[in-house]
């Protein structure tokens, strides 16, 4: 089964003018349930700045095929989700240990430049989880809520070639 995640295309995140479809691939998505779906991720192309863009449903996160939620409970040790591999849960934890500190300099970053609201600081050691709670809210969801603004500052890394 296939289907194109959303009819319309929303604006550039760098500059707001309009993407341009260029090309399209096919992903496979894993639900919660170990469901496998294929769906088609479109290729974007902004007329005005000409940078790159995919669309990615808010619950996939880049280069993986496991759902946001199934990912961030498992690095966060909440849950031992079903149909996935050992193996995998442990590449995952390892990803997000060296992803972590990275992604929570990015937004802290962003937080900056941008004036987002940022939940103050107290504690003088912090992890990287807390600093990314403290930017984007530490309740259950903070994986896919960190996904979009990175992946559109194009500060979203291949974890193969990065860590
Ligand atoms: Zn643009």
């Amino acid at each position: 089964m296939f289907f194109v995640w959303s009819a319309e295309i929303a604006p550039c995140p760098c500059c707001q003018s309009r993407l341009q479809v260029i090309g399209s691939r096919k992903r496979t998505w894993i639900q919660s349930s170990g469901n496998k779906v294929k769906i088609v991720i479109r290729r974007l192309r902004c007329q005005n700045c000409r940078k790159i863009h995919h669309e990615l449903p808010n619950f996939l996160v880049p280069y993986r095929r496991h759902e946001a939620q199934v990912i961030e409970d498992a690095v966060v040790d909440k849950a031992d989700p079903a149909c996935v591999e050992e193996s995998t849960i442990r590449r995952w934890r390892q990803w997000f240990n060296a992803f972590a500190p990275y992604a929570a300099g990015c937004l802290e970053s962003m937080a900056h430049r941008f004036h987002w609201t940022v939940e103050s600081s107290s504690a003088h050691s912090q992890t990287a989880l807390h600093r990314i709670g403290r930017i984007v809210g530490h309740e259950r969801g903070w994986l896919a809520r960190i996904v979009r603004p990175l992946v559109n500052l194009h500060l979203w890394i291949h974890t193969r070639s990065a860590f």
